[in-house]
This record gives structure tokens, sequence and C-alpha cells, in this order.
């Protein structure tokens, strides 16, 4: 079965594979199933292995969910196609988002992740409009949102969020403890004209002023991001704007791709375009800068103490992460030779080392304690 955003594409994917029993697009759940019952019979009634749980079937750790308020965007950023794939932005209800979100705390969720096309503009379609959750009116927009998520008293961590203004209001709560300091902003690029062709928002002057703006609200702030090189048409100077920007905004995670022409995206039609060679030389240059500036950010944190969510405990020790890192896509913390812990548990550690990606601490008393 192939299901998703590929599933547009039915007749690519049954000519490149024609044993896939069944395609649909995304969110077609019911179609998945009507599918899934083609090929497999449906069994007979079990009262006890037809029980879903209330907080529903997911794939994650137990301790850890992703959160999805919206689908589809409403940019048209020209390396990508998902809006076509996916459509226009369409905001989930907040009411059902936070019902969700109780319901997996209940279940033992202890972080939760944010997640859509572009967080910043949930509520847009539906022009923020009000909805109730436990008999209280809550608006369809990320603010309020993020004030009743603060409640459930878990972790929460915004993704993909653009840097929008009304962003500025979400870094007090961060400021506050409500929230994880965290912020995942796909700025893509720094130089006016590729944003402009890309016909992405804002300009690098403007969001190194935000940051600054930010870090001083709320100096714990860890903002990802990810970036593409190789941009059609990019030039070397303006590539080099780029490492400027990377190297002014301090940014403490970041991921970097090379321009890649997806088939269907505005971009492919554009001139001058960029040899594989010479995307290669920039993806490299890009990540020896990112690497060093993770490093010092990284080595500025030995000695300190941070609370760690327990991801995993193995032959080598506990496995986890602190606010600083999302799952699979951010660094991790090691505790070697510690084996008492859980997954999901929460633990007062001390940084001792560091590498450019990853820490290493020793367990320290709870400060609450
Ligand atoms: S890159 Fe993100 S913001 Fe841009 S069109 Fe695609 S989904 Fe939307």
């Amino acid at each position: 079965m192939v299901t998703g955003c590929l599933g547009a594409r039915k007749d690519e994917i049954i000519e490149l594979h024609p044993n896939v029993l069944g395609v649909t697009g995304p969110h077609a759940y019911d179609e998945v199933l009507t599918q899934v019952h083609k090929h497999v019979t449906k069994p007979v009634h079990n009262p006890f292995i037809d029980l879903v749980p209330p907080q529903g079937v997911k794939l994650t750790p137990k301790h850890y969910a992703y959160l999805k308020i919206s689908e589809g965007c409403n940019h048209r950023c020209t390396f990508c196609i998902i809006p076509s794939m996916r459509g226009d932005l369409d905001s989930r209800p907040v009411g059902d988002v936070l019902g969700e979100a109780q319901r997996l705390v209940k279940a033992g969720v202890k972080e939760l992740l944010v997640i859509s096309q572009d967080t910043s503009a949930y509520g847009v379609d539906v022009k923020h409009k009000t909805d109730f959750w436990d008999g209280m009116p809550v608006k369809t927009h990320m603010q309020q949102l993020c004030e009743e998520l603060a409640k459930q008293g878990v972790w929460i961590r915004l993704h993909y969020v653009y840097p929008y203004p009304h962003v500025d209001k979400i870094i007090p709560l961060m400021a506050a403890g409500k929230i994880l300091p965290y912020l995942d902003i796909p700025f893509q690029h720094a130089n006016k004209r590729i944003l402009k062709l890309m016909k992405r928002p804002g300009s690098s002057d403007r969001v190194l002023e935000r940051i600054a703006k930010w870090r001083e609200i709320c100096p714990e702030l860890v903002i990802r991001s990810t970036f593409i090189v190789g941009f059609p048409g990019e030039t070397e100077e303006e590539f080099e704007e780029l490492l400027n920007f990377l190297e002014e905004a301090q940014l403490d995670r970041v991921g970097c791709f090379k321009y890649s022409p997806v088939t269907g995206a505005k971009a492919n039609d554009l001139p001058d375009h960029v040899s594989d060679d010479v995307m290669e030389e920039r993806l490299q240059r890009f990540m020896a800068v990112q690497a060093k500036i993770s490093s010092e950010k990284l080595q500025a944190r030995i000695g300190q103490e941070y609370l760690i969510l327990v991801d995993e405990v193995n032959s080598l020790g506990i496995v986890g992460r602190s606010y600083m890192d999302a799952p699979e896509v951010d660094g991790k913390v090691y505790l070697s030779d510690d084996f008492d812990a859980n997954p999901g548990d929460l633990i007062w550690v001390q940084i001792i080392h560091a590498d450019e990606h990853d820490v290493w601490g020793v367990r320290v008393e709870d400060e609450e304690a």
C-alpha cells in the first residue's frame, strides 16, 4: 500500500511498482481501510483485539507524539510541490486539536511536537474563528493554541514556524517556561534575490533583528532551521551572503540540502541551474561553517544542568534529549553506564562533554527535590 502526498501520482507509482496493492492520497483514512479490506479479510469482531485506545494508534514511542494542527499551505514556494498535492491551508478546529492533545497526555505522552506545513498560519483560513474547548471559547490562532497547550503540563515544541510578526507574542510564553524555548523556522536562504525567486517572505536584515529581539526576551531560545544551497541562479556572492548570515545568526541547529529539482516545481524553469559539483562544494562549506558554530554552542553548555527526557536505555546507558533537541532531527544527550531510568522519565543532567552534534552528561539531584 502506498499512502500520502505521492498518492496524487498513482499512475507513476503503479508503473514503477506494479505489485503495489493500492494507492491513496494523504489523510484518506477510510480509503486506506477499504483498500486493505480488499486484500485482507476483515476479522470477525473480537472485543479484545478491536479495541482501539482513546488516543488512537500512533507510531511514535509512548512518551512523545506529533500533533498535527493543519494540512496544506497557502504559500507557493517555487521549490515545493506540497500545495499542489495537499491543497491550501486547512486548519483543524482548535477544540479537536486540544482534545487530541489531552488524550495523548492522559495516555502518557510527555512531549507534544506541534507540526503542520506552516504552524504560524494556523487559523488564517478560518479567519481565526472562535471554537470551544473545555466549555471555554478559544480562537483558532497559534498564540491561543500555545497558551492552551501549555496547560497540559508537558513539553510543547513548535515546528515549521514562519517568522511572522505575531510569532513575537509566542516568545514570552517560552521565557515564562510555558512552552519549550525552541523554534524550528525553515529560513531556506538569506539573500533577498534568492528568497524572492523562492517566493519566500522576509529579508535577512529583519530576520537578524528579530532573532536578536527574541533572544533578549528569552536568552535560552534555541533556533533550528533548514537551508537550500545551489538554488537556480545562486551566485558565489549570494552564497557567501548566506554564510555571513549563518555567522551572524548563530543558529543552534541547522540542516542543509542541495537544491533538488522536484518534478512539477516552478523553480525548475528558472535559468542558470547550479552544477552538482558546485552545489556539493557549497554544501560542504556551509556545513563546515555551521559545524563550528554548533560545536562552540554545545561546548558552552558544558557544566550546565538540563532536564532530560529519556528516550531509551540501551546497553551503553541512557539516551535522552533536552529542550534543545527535537527527536530524529537534533542531537542527543548520552549518560554512559547509567541504566536507572525508563523511556519517558525526566531527569536532571549536568553536561560534561560535547561534540558538534551531541552532548554527554551525568545525572545530578533533581533541582526541585
Ligand atoms: S515549502 Fe513549506 S511554506 Fe513553502 S509552499 Fe512548501 S509547504 Fe508551503
